[in-house]
């Protein structure tokens, strides 16, 4: 996707704050961080969002999970963090990329606003 900015991260094109990266994802430090850990762990396919996924993407989105959890042990989240994916213009999504967002170092509220 020419004009995606996180297609631009995965490929270099736009710098980013690099955390993690394997063949299938990207996890690098949200410019905007809402919390002392504020990671942004993508698919490197682009895919709009998760009501674009497909069931061969499955395997994937456990892929991230997984990612999701060791970069909270990474960062020494002991006692909890947030893992939010926000879907749509309902959902507050900003950028049409799938993206997870891993947040920690403070207490969070419920429910979100
Ligand atoms: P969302 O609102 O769930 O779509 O989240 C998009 C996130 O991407 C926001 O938290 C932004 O701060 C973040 N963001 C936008 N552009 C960049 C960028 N170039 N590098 C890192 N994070 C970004
Ligand atoms: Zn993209």
């Amino acid at each position: 996707m020419a004009e995606c900015i996180f297609c631009k991260i995965v490929s270099g094109e736009i710098p980013s704050k690099k955390v993690y990266e394997d063949d299938k994802v990207l996890a690098f430090g949200d410019l905007n961080p809402q919390a002392p850990v504020h990671v942004l762990i993508i698919p490197k396919k682009h895919i709009k969002s998760l009501d674009d996924i497909n069931q061969e993407d499955v395997s994937l989105l456990g892929h991230i999970q997984w990612v999701a959890g060791k970069l909270a042990k990474d960062n020494n989240l002991p006692d909890g963090y947030r893992v939010v994916n926000n879907c749509g213009i309902d959902g507050g999504q900003t950028v049409a990329h799938l993206h997870y967002h891993l947040l920690g170092g403070r207490t969070f509220g419920w429910p979100p606003g």
